[in-house]
């Protein structure tokens, strides 16, 4: 084996296609034999069930190399059941938990390559994704899907220290009650780039999403869950059947509780209360924390205390300790390190 040679402080999250990706066809009812393949590219007929009626759903984790040199994932069980769960609302076939696992570990393996070294900060981005390939015109679900994962390595998230973001309350809605905010499908993101791209246009980082039946509750931005410091030091979570519940997020949930020893609650959190918290953060897998340090609502500034220079110091240190328990400088809790080599 030998590394690729990648400047990996600099690689960015761009998609780097890689030696070899996982695929794995259902049809007349059964999941067949899975393989590994070098073609990066998928041929569907015209008529698949994705093109026309988007029914597909994704995951997305990470492989890296820990102190001691091995090649690790962080939970990826929570990924494979997450899947069947977004499988069975979107009327797929689950892909079943141990294959999935195991498709994961083919994947690291077959790409060691690509696995970033420790301490580079750079690691080995996985998306397992699963979609309608079977025709049809008249809406129903697919007869044929295919499952594929393939991997690409991404560079730090926070590239010289982790600056806080700038967020706006959208006017556009993500998840409506009873939809499918809950499970991890594109189609979410679909009719969510509007509300990206303008956001970004005037200069914010991400949307803050609001309960569509009432507009008064906050939910979650596009693709990361929120987490609150309130004053007394302790951790607030939203509440809400529309929010996708992040693996990260319910990491660091039982990091505050078990690790350092802070009060969680979650409940439904008012736009209205915002202004009342000591620190706020964006998580998921890609950044674990991304500091937010002001949410802008039509004008109104809200600014929370730890600024606009850095992460605030309980969401620091929630930060360290879960990315050094994943780096496995930090023991982990049994059970959310898979070895891989
Ligand atoms: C994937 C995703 C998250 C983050 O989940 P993780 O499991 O922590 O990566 C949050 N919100 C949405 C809408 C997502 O799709």
């Amino acid at each position: 084996m030998s590394k690729k040679d990648l400047d990996w402080a600099n690689i960015g999250f761009t998609y780097m296609p890689t030696d070899m990706r996982y695929v794995a066809n259902y049809k007349d009812g059964e999941w067949g034999e899975g393989t590994m393949t070098a073609d990066s590219n998928v041929v569907i007929n015209e008529c698949a069930g994705i093109l026309q009626y988007c029914q597909e759903c994704f995951e997305g984790l990470k492989a890296y190399t820990t102190e001691d040199g091995s090649i690790v994932t962080f939970r990826p069980d929570l990924n494979a059941d997450r899947m069947i769960d977004s499988a069975k609302r979107l009327e797929m076939p689950a892909f079943p938990k141990e294959r999935f696992l195991e498709a994961v570990d083919e994947v690291v393996k077959a790409n060691a390559d690509w696995v970033p070294p420790f301490g580079s900060g750079a690691t080995l981005y996985i998306r397992p994704y699963m979609f309608a390939s079977g025709p049809v015109i008249g809406v129903k679900p697919s007869d044929e899907y295919q499952f594929r994962m393939f991997c690409t390595p991404v560079g730090p998230y926070f590239k010289g220290g982790a600056k806080p973001l700038t967020l706006c309350v959208s006017d556009f809605d993500r998840a409506a009650p009873h939809g499918t905010g809950h499970v991890k499908a594109g189609l979410n993101y679909a009719m969510s780039l509007h509300a990206n791209v303008t956001a970004h246009a005037a200069g914010y980082d991400e949307n803050v999403f609001l309960d569509p039946a009432t507009r008064t509750y906050v939910e979650e931005t596009g693709g990361a869950n929120f987490l609150f410091v309130d004053k007394e030091g302790n951790i607030v979570i939203p509440k809400s059947d529309s929010i996708l519940p992040s693996i990260t997020r319910r990491s660091l949930v039982y990091v505050a509780e078990h690790y350092l020893g802070l009060k969680v609650t979650e409940r439904k959190v008012a736009l209205a209360e915002l202004g009342d918290f000591a620190e706020a953060g964006l998580c998921g897998t890609a950044a674990v924390i991304s500091p937010v340090g002001k949410i802008v609502n039509h004008g109104e500034e809200i600014c929370f205390p730890s600024g606009m220079d850095e992460m605030g110091p309980v969401t620091k240190k929630l930060y360290e300790t879960l990315t050094g328990i994943q780096m496995g400088t930090i023991e982990a809790p049994e059970g959310w390190i898979r070895k891989i080599v």
